[in-house]
């Protein structure tokens, strides 16, 4: 059995241990404990307690190890890696890449593809270098700046550096 340290959507530590994931509940000092995160979901009990360098307590679940969600969270993983290593690469090659060696049974679990774009693009979008703040009126606003999100137009007008 090995472990595995993932990160959740909010960034947060996940752990992977045979077969189950768990999110952190509380530490304190060289021990910490996680709860199952199908904890809300299920109520499922399960929690792994852990010093810094051994399991103390793995209590039971109520339901079966999910390898396969396991391997979601891993793909969402590598996707946002390879988005924030590769700032200049398509939304659809970091799909492709990320996505390249995913079981096929796995794959039917994956967000919907307009998801992972969003996730790819908010990856991309942190990465930009932004500005320094205008210290007088003639700033020159970047292209990326004039849009929100879905890629529509934010910026009405700009009267150019020569008013
Ligand atoms: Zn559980």
């Amino acid at each position: 059995m090995t472990f595995q340290m993932l990160k959740t959507e909010k960034g947060k530590d996940m752990l992977c241990y045979d077969g189950h994931i768990f999110l952190k509940e509380k530490e304190n000092g060289t021990k910490s404990i996680w709860k199952c995160n199908q904890y809300y979901k299920n109520k499922c009990r399960g929690r792994l307690h852990l010093s810094k360098v051994k399991i103390l307590k793995n209590t039971d679940h109520n339901h079966v190890p999910s390898s396969s969600e396991i391997q979601i969270k891993k793909t969402l993983n590598k996707l946002k890696d390879i988005a924030s290593n590769n700032s200049d690469m398509s939304t659809q090659s970091v799909i492709g890449s990320a996505l390249n060696q995913i079981p096929i049974e796995s794959s039917g679990q994956l967000p919907n593809i307009n998801i992972l774009k969003r996730t790819i693009q908010r990856v991309h979008k942190q990465k930009l270098q932004l500005p320094n703040d205008p210290t007088d009126l003639n700033f020159i606003i970047p292209d990326e700046m004039t849009k929100i999100i879905d890629e529509n137009l934010f910026l009405q007008y700009d009267s150019g550096i020569n008013i």
